[in-house]
C-alpha cells in the first residue's frame, strides 16, 4: 500500500517537473522517499536526519525549498504547532483532525466523521473545496495527571 503511494506521488512530482522544464535531480526524489517514510508529524531536523541515515546529504536551503515545492504541489502540508512547524506527508490524506496537548505539544490524530461529513455538505461560493485540517486544543491525560499530582502536593504543605 505504502509502495503504491510512492509510485503516485513520484509520478506528481515528475509530471510537474516535465511540464515546468525543471531538471529531475537526485535530491528532490531523496527529499520524496524520506518524506514519505516519515511517519507522522516531523519537523525539518527530523527528515534531514532520516535523509543522513539514507546516505543522502542535502543543504538545509535545497531542503526547505524542496519542501515549498511539495507543499504547492499538495504533497506535503504544513503544520505549525505551538509555535513550531512540522511537516506531514498528505497524499491521499488532506482532510483530517488532530488533537494538540497545549503543554507537552503532543499532538494526535482523531478520528471525526461527523465534522468530514459536515464540511463535506457545505457548499462554498466561487471555491473548490480541497482538503481542510482541523486542530483541537486541550491537555492530554499525562500533563492532567502531572498538574492533579501538583495541586495535591501543594494542598498538603498548607
Ligand atoms: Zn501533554
Ligand atoms: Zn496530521
Amino acid at each position: 500500500m505504502k509502495n503504491d503511494i510512492f509510485v503516485t506521488v513520484r509520478q506528481i512530482l515528475d509530471s510537474y517537473l516535465e511540464v515546468n522544464n525543471h531538471r529531475k535531480t537526485p535530491e528532490r526524489y531523496a527529499v520524496l522517499k524520506a518524506v514519505y517514510s516519515m511517519k507522522g508529524h516531523f519537523s525539518l531536523k527530523e527528515l534531514s536526519h532520516q535523509l543522513e541515515e539514507n546516505n543522502f546529504l542535502v543543504s538545509r536551503a535545497t531542503l526547505y525549498n524542496t519542501m515549498k515545492l511539495f507543499q504547492e504541489l499538495r504533497l506535503v502540508i504544513c503544520h505549525r504547532l505551538q509555535g513550531i512547524t512540522k511537516y506531514e506527508a498528505c497524499y491521499n490524506k488532506d482532510s483530517h483532525c488532530h488533537q494538540i496537548c497545549t503543554i507537552c505539544g503532543k499532538v494526535v490524530e482523531i478520528e471525526a466523521p461527523n465534522i468530514l461529513q459536515a464540511l463535506e455538505d457545505t457548499k462554498l461560493k466561487r471555491f473548490r473545496k480541497d482538503g481542510f485540517v482541523l486542530y483541537v486544543y486541550g491537555v492530554c491525560s499525562t500533563c492532567q495527571a502531572k498538574i492533579t499530582r501538583k495541586k495535591t502536593l501543594v494542598k498538603r504543605k498548607y
